[in-house]
C-alpha cells in the first residue's frame, strides 16, 4: 500500500499515531495524579466576597478520581463545590466534616491554616 500524504490530517503523534489534533497521550499524562498525597484541609475566605470555603489540596488522585471524591465530600458536609486544578473546593466551614470523611477513606489529612 502507498503512503499517501494528508493534508487534512497534518502532523501525526509518534506516539499514539493519532493525529497531533487527536493526540491521545497528553490526556493520559494530565491523568497523572495532581497531588503529592501530603494532604492539607484548610478554610479560606481571602478574595471571596467573604464567603468561606473549605479548601483540600495534595490527594494523590487523577482527575477523575479527585471529582468522584469530591462529590463525597460535597455530599457528607451537604454542600455545594467544585474540583479545580487538583483542589477540592468546598462551600462553608466543614474542615472538621471532610477531615473526618477523609480518615474514613484512609487518608492522612493534615489541618493547615486559621
Ligand atoms: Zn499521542
Amino acid at each position: 500500500m502507498a503512503l499517501v500524504y494528508s493534508t487534512e490530517t497534518g502532523r501525526m503523534c509518534p506516539d499514539c499515531r493519532k493525529p497531533l489534533a487527536d493526540c491521545v497521550c497528553k490526556s493520559t499524562a494530565k491523568a497523572k495524579p495532581a497531588g503529592d498525597g501530603n494532604i492539607k484541609v484548610s478554610r479560606e475566605s481571602k478574595g471571596r466576597g467573604g464567603k468561606t470555603v473549605t479548601l483540600v489540596r495534595g490527594l494523590p488522585l487523577d482527575a477523575d478520581a479527585l471529582a468522584a471524591l469530591g462529590k463525597q465530600l460535597r455530599s457528607a458536609c451537604g454542600s455545594g463545590g467544585t474540583v479545580k486544578d487538583g483542589v477540592v473546593e468546598i462551600q462553608g466551614d466543614h474542615c472538621e466534616r471532610v477531615m473526618a470523611e477523609l480518615v474514613k477513606q484512609g487518608y492522612k489529612p493534615k489541618r493547615v491554616g486559621g
